[in-house]
């Protein structure tokens, strides 16, 4: 592990341009459990998925009914996502906050929602999935804070006219464009991916890297940074693994690069 260490480190130092993409596993250590590892809340707990598939169309069907879901009852989603805003950044969402303070990550693309990354000090920040803080108007792409949302008189609407939702994809729901449009111009950028915690199977994200090596084959390099092997490993589309924790891991290699 020490030599992969010193790998990552040095390779970050050789790239000019590294960008991390993460997945629920960089927040694991902040308490938040992800779905596919082994204390997953899917490998766990199976009618959670299947209940996560019929949040999308609930929205379309019903966005009264929708809100009320997501403003956090008790039982509810929204309660979920309540404990989910109470959560604080790790060592892993810091030490990328760090690289990008030194000048050596130029972008982070998140599939979380939970805005650790933000709260860490990280600027550059893709939210792949949307964010808990936000809401979006799926019509016309118009984002705002929650905070500044009125929610007396459900559900909320857009000043083009669209029923606000949640800015949080839903299973179903497509990437809006404009987030999925910058994040494939950082990864064609990129000659350096640092894959942090993600399972790599939820598409079109885990595209995202394949697309890099395809376009850019040995100028890009990809480094997984994951618990466990996942298809990227297999199908040799990352070029090495470090097999840990995130939150032990980043944080030596930002040690080891700033001396
Ligand atoms: P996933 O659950 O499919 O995979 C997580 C991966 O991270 C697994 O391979 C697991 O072994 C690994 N892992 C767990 N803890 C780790 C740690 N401390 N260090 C390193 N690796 C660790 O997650 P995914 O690939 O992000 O896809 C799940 C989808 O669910 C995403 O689309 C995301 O939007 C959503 N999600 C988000 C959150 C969040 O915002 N925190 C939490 C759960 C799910």
């Amino acid at each position: 592990m020490k030599d992969l260490i010193e790998r990552t480190s040095v390779d970050i130092n050789n790239s000019r341009n590294t960008v991390a993409l993460t997945g629920a596993g960089i927040s694991t250590e902040s308490g938040i459990p992800d779905f596919r590892g082994p204390r997953g809340i899917w490998t766990t707990n199976k009618t959670a998925e299947a209940k996560a598939y019929e949040r999308y169309d609930l929205f379309l069907g019903d966005p009264v009914m929708y809100w009320k879901e997501m403003m956090g009852g008790r039982g509810t989603h929204g309660e979920y996502y309540n404990e989910m805003r109470k959560v604080k950044p790790n060592l892993g969402h810091y030490a990328l906050a760090k690289l990008e303070e030194m000048g050596l990550l130029k972008c982070i693309v998140t599939q979380n929602i939970d805005g650790l990354h933000l709260k860490a000090g990280s600027r550059n920040v893709i939210e792949y999935h949307g964010s808990i803080y936000k809401a979006r108007c799926p019509h016309c792409g118009t984002r705002k804070e929650l905070d500044d949302l009125p929610l007396e008189k459900l559900p909320p609407s857009c000043n083009c006219g669209g029923v606000m939702k949640l800015d949080v994809v839903h299973f179903k729901e497509s990437i809006p464009s404009d987030v999925m449009e910058a994040a494939e111009q950082e990864v064609l950028k990129s000659d350096l991916i640092l894959l942090c915690g993600t399972s790599a199977v939820v598409y079109p994200f885990a595209g995202l890297p394949i697309m890099a090596k395809m376009n850019n084959g040995d100028n890009v390099k990809i480094i997984e940074i994951n618990e466990e092997p996942t298809s990227l490993t297999r199908e040799g589309i990352s070029d090495y693994i470090l097999l840990g924790k995130t939150g032990q891991i980043l944080p030596k290699v930002v040690e080891l690069i700033s001396g």
